[in-house]
C-alpha cells in the first residue's frame, strides 16, 4: 500500500530538547512532550540509493544525521497523534528511509511494522532550483517527512475496506497526515490552505479542516480522530465527529462553518 503525496512545504524546527527538570513546576505541556523522549519509534535505517545525484548532495548538506533527524520528527508526529506512549499505538519495528533518483515526491509503503519511505532526489533538485535556500529546502523536507511519518504511526479505520478501495478510508488517512503537518508548522499557513472543495478530497482540504477543528472546537481533535478508529466499526466521519464533538456535531455543517471562516 502506497500513500502518494501530491502537494506540499515547511518551517523552522521546534527542536525538542528535553533535559531532566528538577523543577516541581514543570508545565503540563513539557511533561506531556517529555514523555515521548523515551519512546521506541522503531529502528530508523537510512539508505542513500542515489549518492551521486545533486539531490543527495543537497540533502546531506542540510541533514548530516538523517537517522536522528527522522527519529526526532517521528516523536513530533507521535505526540500529535497520541495522548501518551501508553495509548494503543501502531507498532513500528523499522522504518527504511531511502533517497531515490525517481519521479514523485515521497511515499510510504510496507506494513506490519516494516515501513518504507522514499524521498525523491529529483524532487529535492526541483525545490532547490526554485529556491536555493537551505531554509526552504529544510522546510519542505520536514513537511514531507511529517506527512509520511504520520502514515507509519497513524491508526486506520475499521470496517470500511482499504485505502485503495474506500474513499472515506483514503480521505481520513491523507487528511490526518496533512493535519499533522499543518499543526506542526509544516505548511506555509493560509497560503497553502485550499478554499472550496470538500474534506472528502483528503490531503490539505481535510488536513486544514481538522486543524481548524482542533483550533476552534476541541484542542485534542486530531488525537481523538485518530483514536476514534479503535472505537468505531464501521468507521465514518459522521460517527467520529459525534464521538469527539458531541451528538449534535455534523461534519457537513462544520465544513460549511469552516469554509465561511476562510
Ligand atoms: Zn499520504
Amino acid at each position: 500500500m502506497n500513500y502518494f503525496r501530491t502537494l506540499v512545504s515547511v518551517l523552522s524546527l521546534p527542536l525538542l530538547m528535553f533535559t531532566s527538570c528538577s523543577s516541581t513546576h514543570e508545565s503540563e505541556e513539557q511533561a506531556a512532550a517529555a514523555d515521548w523522549s523515551g519512546y521506541d519509534v522503531g529502528t530508523i535505517v537510512f539508505v542513500d540509493d542515489a549518492p551521486s545525484s545533486r539531490g543527495s548532495e543537497i540533502y546531506h548538506e542540510l541533514i548530516p544525521d538523517p537517522e536522528s533527524y527522522i527519529r526526532e520528527q517521528a516523536r513530533v508526529v507521535l505526540s500529535t497523534l497520541y495522548f501518551s506512549p501508553n495509548d494503543s499505538i501502531t507498532p513500528v519495528e523499522e522504518i527504511l528511509y531511502t533517497l531515490e533518483d525517481r519521479d514523485g515526491i515521497s511515499a510510504k509503503g510496507g506494513g506490519d511494522g516494516q515501513v518504507q519511505v522514499y524521498y525523491s532526489t529529483r524532487y529535492i533538485e526541483k525545490v532547490f532550483a526554485e529556491d536555493p535556500s537551505s531554509e526552504r529546502m529544510l522546510f519542505e523536507t520536514r513537511g514531507v517527512l511529517l506527512h509520511e511519518l504520520t502514515h507509519a504511526y497513524q491508526l486506520e479505520p475499521q470496517g470500511i475496506g482499504t485505502y485503495g478501495t474506500n474513499k472515506t478510508f483514503w480521505a481520513l488517512i491523507e487528511g490526518v497526515a496533512d493535519a499533522v503537518r499543518v499543526v506542526n508548522g509544516g505548511f506555509k499557513g493560509p497560503q497553502d490552505r485550499p478554499v472550496g472543495g470538500h474534506y472528502m478530497d483528503g490531503y490539505r482540504h481535510a488536513g486544514y479542516f481538522f486543524a481548524w477543528l482542533q483550533e476552534n472546537k476541541d484542542p485534542d481533535f486530531i488525537k481523538k480522530l485518530n483514536l476514534s478508529t479503535l472505537e468505531l466499526n464501521p468507521w465514518s466521519f459522521e460517527e467520529a465527529f459525534k464521538l469527539i464533538l458531541g451528538n449534535e456535531a455534523d461534519p457537513e455543517a462544520l465544513w460549511t462553518e469552516y469554509q465561511a471562516s476562510l
